[in-house]
């Protein structure tokens, strides 16, 4: 611990309702990338308190204080918790803005969009039913969901507030106690949220905040024999070790949201490609580019791509960087200094292997140093890395095809499957074009965020973006289980 550490604030864990210091001595430093200061200090993790956290929330869940109350009581307490966030909303937008760097003013995935999602999910308490099944006279087969037990979230930095919440209230709404291990890069969010769950009525004990690094605090969590499910956002790589976590402790079941490589596949078709490049340099530079469906490659008919690739660098100038607690800012630093080089090091990779790169947009606050311009890579072969590997920032790779079969290949190209954007002015065409792209996919629209089915949706990743169905009704069902009752009378 340096001397700076020492004197700073230190952040505690959040446990049976209370802040509980860590038993261990270590810490980190929490720094906001626009300074590159050094804001407060935070545990390092330590085993102890997370078989602290655990046994509380095993406790908490036992004794039935949370899934025991009447479900209107149990819907009432997360409506108050969802009111206290949105009342909230500001301070917490700017606890995420210092500590990674996502501009305020940027709505999509934001506290006030975490609150509606909670309300969502609060709304569903009551409208999961189990089934009775067709079964032999005198006797009756009852499906019925019950919930987990003990689910730990571990969760990344992109979207601290929603990312937490996205775990949050569909564990709770379920009738689980949770354990949660916010990102070391971003953890004063997910501590706010518990405190105001707990001011809104939620039971002590059932949702507790163990801060640290993922490997020891991440790591014991998902091999702890009490822990019942762990719900993971992060890296396709930590979410392989968390799979394997899981066989070697109790075989819980784990719900892994990972990595993306999203293309935008778009057609010659007269599609507005004003429209379609407007689209593309939103998606590639919204929260500097660290989302997990970010279209980061660019697929395009080879008849349009100079001109298309034109628009989108001049989309780039829209953008106001700056510091990120500015109301007009739209474009922020990198979340930390080693997500800043390890952006460069993909464009660096590129350049040698003679990738064509425009760098865009206008120019870069200096301070801090986590600053990256967006920027347009056009690749030489689809093998690249920048093709193929997760950047995870303002980094659009460019190939093209000839045909609708080359398209769909090359949609197809990575071991990635979280979404894809297509856009053709031929609704054949789209449908081919859906019907081929293995992953999700959006024809001719947005990620629909928000309200409606922004919060309705529920899609299932494929290949190393991870397995298991999060948001939505289903979603919530991913943390019950199906029990079955056998009535013979
Ligand atoms: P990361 O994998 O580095 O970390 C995610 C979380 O896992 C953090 O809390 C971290 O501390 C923890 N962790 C690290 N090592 C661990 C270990 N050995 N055991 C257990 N936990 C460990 O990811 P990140 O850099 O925080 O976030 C960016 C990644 O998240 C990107 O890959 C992005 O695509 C992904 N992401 C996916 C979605 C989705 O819905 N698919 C949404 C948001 C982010």
């Amino acid at each position: 611990m340096s001397k700076q550490q020492m004197s700073m604030v230190s952040l505690n864990n959040f446990i049976a309702g209370r802040d509980r210091p860590s038993l261990g001595s270590a810490t980190l430093a929490v720094t906001t990338p626009f300074t590159g200061k050094a804001i407060c200090a935070m545990p390092a993790g330590d085993e102890g308190d997370v078989s602290a956290a655990v046994s509380d929330a095993a406790e908490a869940f036992q004794d039935k204080r949370w899934e025991g109350l009447a479900p209107s009581l149990r819907k009432k307490i997360l409506f108050r918790w969802a009111d206290s966030i949105e009342a909230q909303a500001a301070a917490l937008d700017q606890l995420d803005a210092e500590d990674m760097g996502k501009p305020v003013s940027v709505a999509a995935f934001n506290a006030r969009s975490a609150a509606s999602l909670l309300r969502f999910n609060a709304e569903s308490i009551d409208k999961i039913f189990g089934q009775t099944l067709p079964s032999a006279q005198r006797s009756l087969v009852m499906q019925r969901w019950a919930p987990r037990g003990v689910v730990a979230a571990i969760t990344p930095w992109n979207f601290p507030t929603f990312n937490a919440v996205l775990k949050m209230a569909p564990a709770l709404a379920a009738g689980n106690t949770v354990v949660v291990k916010p990102s070391e890069l971003s953890p004063r969010s997910a501590l706010e949220l518990a405190r105001l769950a707990v001011e809104a009525g939620l039971p002590a004990g059932a949702l507790n905040i163990v801060l640290g690094k993922g490997e020891i605090v991440g790591k014991a969590l998902s091999l702890h024999h009490a822990v019942n499910m762990v719900s993971f956002t992060g890296s396709s790589e930590v979410g392989k070790l968390v799979l394997g976590y899981a066989a070697q402790s109790n075989m819980k079941p784990v719900l892994a949201e990972c990595g993306g490589k999203s293309p935008h596949v778009v057609m010659d078709d007269a599609v507005d490609l004003d429209a379609v490049a407007a689209m593309v340099a939103a998606t590639i530079t919204t929260n500097q580019g660290q989302w997990c469906s970010v279209g980061s490659r660019l697929i395009v008919a080879e008849s349009i791509v100079d001109e298309l690739v034109d628009k989108v660098v001049r989309g780039f100038e829209r953008l106001v960087p700056g510091d990120p607690l500015i109301a007009s800012t739209t474009f922020g630093p990198l979340a930390s200094a080693r997500q800043r080089d390890r952006v460069a090091s993909y464009i660096d990779g590129a350049r040698r292997a003679g990738a064509r790169v425009i760098g865009g947009g206008p120019s870069l606050p200096e301070e801090g140093g986590c600053f990256f311009a967006p920027t347009v890579v056009i690749a030489k072969s689809v093998d690249e890395p920048i093709c193929q590997e997760e950047v995870f920032g303002p980094v659009l790779s460019v190939l093209t095809f000839r045909d609708l079969d080359e398209a769909i290949r090359l949609a197809n190209s990575t071991a990635f499957g979280l979404l894809a954007y297509a856009w053709t002015s031929d609704i054949s065409t789209g449908m081919k074009l859906s019907e081929g792209i293995r992953s999700s996919v959006l024809l001719n629209a947005a990620l629909p965020a928000g309200e409606g089915p922004g919060h309705g949706f529920s899609s299932e990743p494929v290949g190393e973006s991870g397995m298991g169905m999060e948001g939505g009704v289903e979603g919530i069902k991913s943390y019950l289980r199906r029990q079955t009752v056998w009535l013979n009378f």
